[in-house]
């Protein structure tokens, strides 16, 4: 025989007991059943809440209790013929009443008692058994409904009763030797004392009960029914990469279990280990699912870490002194009075240099234990010789759990290293003696990152994750999402990355969806915003909290650049095409680099100098391998070289300005190229890349155009004011001419010293055959000294500029 748990979430509605009634149905022809249910959906939390409402004196429990009513009635009406309907739909009505008469009793007397509160919660599982019994039985004559209450039999601790397992089993043994049903339906969680009263078996107690019924009816195999395929190596709500485990040993279910993975209530396991009786997790809702085993005989043996799970709600208690060194008996008096108080301690920690000890518990009991331990250690802290306890709130308690642990080294490294790369800060740290789990505890709002980078590293070590937020969907934001979508096939097969675009903004809005943009939705969810989001960019790229989140700035705005610093301090990488950051302050820039190497984020900029040529990669490895650079000679203008080349004659100089803006080729704002300022922006990048120290101011500008002109209101007004400089351009190009030269506007440093201007460049030299849009750089070193290392090639355009941004992200995923 079997015995059948179903869980909340298989009840909720007519539609999944539609299900359940199958899977009874398909089981039924094969052998005789007990099915074990929970209460339907959130039923248990609500009679809580109720309870807790007429508690307080809030009259909304009769409301609340309607609804009650109503949700279980609908269920009998959609499932159950007319006839059938009339009598179930009685007793849901009778116990309603009996439920209001018990909260109206809770209500005018103001005392809730341990005792009033089970049976008040109580009712959740009489009502979903009562009403299963009725639908199976429609279908299957010899069904019947037995009341756990009189076969689990417990002690009166209210809430959390210990059963009598004598008595129990003896009373299972003894109804099941008449009982006749094909199929035997009960209530989980629900018992009695010896008294007859209503007793619990602690939240989420109805998978104990069915191990109970499991265990002394020797059936074949327990089968826990629930709304996932099985035990999964994490919560599967929080990690999507999460897969179910195909087997594991009770060991491991029941620390996964302990450290939270309900699924499974963790007591449920003693009662089936003894006898050896196999757990199967099942999906309600995807029956042929292959769901997990629980069993003594695991076989993954190769696998070290079988799963990560986690409890919220933590709060950890740290007790400190000098005085505690040597002294015997601290931690006997501290763990006593918790335990003479049914305070569950979940993790302990104690520094070798035993001055201090940290316990985690749960959130409701810390402000109690915080009371007891103060008052057991009143003396020793009045005397100053211990500190009156510290109290963390809001912190969580991460497990990773697996039976072989302790024969593998490194997964602690590898646990701590996924945790410290991701900015994640660890409280306190805890090894169980059996080296079956490590458990450490981080902050509440870490969880869902921590975990997925835990997973990462345990579970997808080949698949890494890139979150990549952009700034920027003009041109060449654009140019690189569609990049991105396009290549992300290939990045996940040939370099096992897995790069979501997760996030885009303009000036005015941002749009972010968690499990990436796809192709077609992100312009029209951007543009369907009208207002501005409530929150800033930043601050909901923070919220989200992804590992491996990577900013990609693709504006050329102050108050994006201005915003590196936060982030990188959040470990969330930075790559910049706007060359603000790189080219203010010296002391900002480099404080970004520092802020980087501290927190594990990388800041790169590529596309600062040269778009996607790799200029500033090469001025990094000629430095790091020793290298010193002398002398530099750089035509850095892809939009100057454009407007340069294309201006031969013919034309006027302001119509060719006009139409490199219009191909993209010039900044938002072309007076920041014509100026020269754009291009001292990059020679400065260069110098300082090249290891030395220099300000913005430090660069001479040689100006081409008369400074009226740049000051113009806006870039309308400066298109009318170059029309007056058509006359000095013209002669400018004559004069080249005459020279047998061309116009270039070129970067050179040397000694120390840098500057940038339009320059004529004789035929025979390198940059005289500079075409379209090309930039070219010559660096002279101490290696290169005759002749320059010289990169050369397509300066300017979105295209090539989103795949030097490309290329940056890249690297971001390749670094470990
Ligand atoms: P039921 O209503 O069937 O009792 P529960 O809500 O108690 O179901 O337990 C199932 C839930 O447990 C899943 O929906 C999932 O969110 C959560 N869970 C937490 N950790 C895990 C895990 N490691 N594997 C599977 N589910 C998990
Ligand atoms: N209904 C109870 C609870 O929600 C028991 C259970 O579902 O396991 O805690
Ligand atoms: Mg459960």
């Amino acid at each position: 025989m079997k015995v059948l748990k179903f869980g909340g979430s298989s009840l909720a509605s007519a539609a999944s007991i539609k299900l359940v009634r199958a899977i009874i149905k398909h089981q039924a022809i094969q052998q005789k059943i007990w099915v074990v249910v929970s209460a339907s959906g959130k039923t248990t939390d609500n009679l809580v809440n109720l309870t807790q409402l007429a508690h307080v004196k809030d009259e909304s429990y009769k409301t609340e209790l309607k609804l009650l009513e109503q949700h279980h009635i609908t269920i009998c009406k959609e499932l159950l013929t007319i006839g059938a309907q009339t009598s179930v739909i009685s007793f849901i009505k009778s116990s309603c009443n009996i439920l209001e008469q018990l909260l109206d009793a809770v209500y005018w007397l103001e005392d809730l008692s341990p005792k009033t509160q089970d049976k008040i919660i109580s009712f959740g599982e009489l009502l979903s058994a009562h009403i299963l019994e009725k639908i199976v039985s429609q279908e299957i004559e010899s069904t019947q409904y037995k009341d756990s209450r009189n076969l689990i039999k417990t002690n009166s601790h209210f809430t959390k009763a210990k059963v009598d397992f004598n008595l129990t089993n003896e009373n299972v043994k003894l109804f099941e030797a008449n009982n006749k049903a094909q199929v035997t339906i009960l209530g989980g969680f629900i018992s009695a004392n010896k008294n007859q009263e209503t007793t619990t078996l602690g939240r989420g107690g109805s998978d104990y009960s069915a191990a109970i019924y499991a265990a002394a009816l020797d059936a074949e195999v327990l089968e826990i029914w629930t709304d996932v395929s099985g035990l999964y190596t994490t919560n599967p709500k929080l990690v999507k990469q999460a897969k179910p485990i195909a087997n594991i040993s009770y060991e491991e279910a029941m620390e996964l279990s302990h450290f939270g993975a309900k699924v499974i209530y963790p007591p449920t396991i003693k009662p089936v280990l003894e006898k050896e009786i196999p757990i199967k997790i099942k999906n309600t809702f995807d029956s042929n699912a292959e769901g997990t085993i629980i069993s003594n005989s695991s076989n993954g043996k190769h696998q070290t870490i079988k799963g990560i799970s986690h409890i919220e709600g933590i709060s950890l208690l740290t007790l400190e002194g000098l005085g505690m060194i040597g002294i015997h008996g601290i931690s006997k008096r501290l763990f006593e009075v918790l335990a003479d108080n049914h305070i569950n301690i979940v993790m302990i920690t104690q520094a070798s240099s035993e001055h201090s000890i940290c316990i985690a518990v749960a959130k409701e009991n810390s402000k109690n234990a915080e009371q007891l331990i103060n008052n057991v250690f009143k003396n020793e802290i009045s005397e100053h010789l211990i500190q009156p306890i510290i109290v963390e709130n809001d912190l969580a308690i991460l497990a990773v759990v697996g039976d072989q642990m302790k024969s593998h080294q490194g997964v602690s490294g590898t646990l701590f290293s996924a945790l410290g790369s991701n900015n994640i800060n660890i409280r306190a740290i805890a090894q169980g003696a059996s080296e079956k789990n490590i458990s450490c505890v981080i902050k509440s709002n870490n969880v869902k990152k921590a975990l997925n980078c835990i997973h990462a590293a345990f579970f997808e070590a080949h698949i890494k994750e890139l979150n990549v937020f952009i700034a920027g969907v003009g041109n060449v934001g654009g140019k690189l999402i569609s990049q991105l979508q396009q290549q992300q096939a290939y990045l996940k097969e040939a370099l096992n990355l897995n790069v979501k675009i997760v996030g885009v903004a303009n000036s005015k809005q941002y749009y972010i969806n968690e499990n990436g943009l796809n192709n077609s939705d992100w312009q029209a969810n951007l543009s369907k915003k009208k207002e501005n989001n409530d929150v800033s960019y930043y601050d909901a790229i923070a919220a989200l909290n992804k590992q491996n989140s990577v900013f990609v700035d693709v504006t050329a705005n102050e108050g994006v650049a201005n915003s590196y610093a936060d982030l990188l301090r959040k470990s969330i990488s930075v790559v910049a095409c706007n060359k603000i950051a790189c080219s203010s302050d010296y002391n900002d820039y480099k404080e970004l680099k520092y802020l980087a190497k501290k927190y594990k984020a990388s800041f790169l900029y590529e596309t600062n100098v040269g778009a996607g040529l790799p200029i500033i990669k090469t001025v990094q490895n000629l430095i790091s391998s020793g290298d010193q650079i002398t002398e530099i000679q750089a035509v850095l203008s892809g939009s100057l070289n454009f407007i340069f080349n294309e201006y031969t004659n013919g034309e006027l100089f302001s119509t060719i300005v006009k139409k490199a803006q219009d191909e993209g080729y010039t900044e938002p704002d072309p007076r920041i190229d014509l100026s020269g300022k754009d291009v001292a922006r990059k020679i400065l990048i260069l110098i300082r890349e090249a290891g030395t120290r220099i300000e913005f101011e430090a660069i001479k500008n040689n100006p081409m155009l008369p400074k009226g002109s740049l000051e113009a209101a806006s870039v309308n007004d400066f298109y009318s004011l170059i029309k007056a400089e058509n006359e000095h351009f013209k002669k400018l190009l004559l004069e080249a001419k005459k020279q047998d030269s061309k116009l270039k506007y070129v970067a050179s440093y040397k000694d120390g010293r840098a500057s940038v201007g339009l320059q004529f460049i004789p035929k025979g030299h390198p940059f005289y055959n500079l075409e379209g849009k090309d930039n070219i750089v010559s660096f002279y070193t101490n290696r290169y000294q005759e002749q320059p290392l010289i990169i050369k090639g397509a300066g300017a355009g979105a295209d090539v500029t989103a795949s030097g941004l490309f290329a940056d992200i890249i690297q971001i995923g390749s670094a470990s």
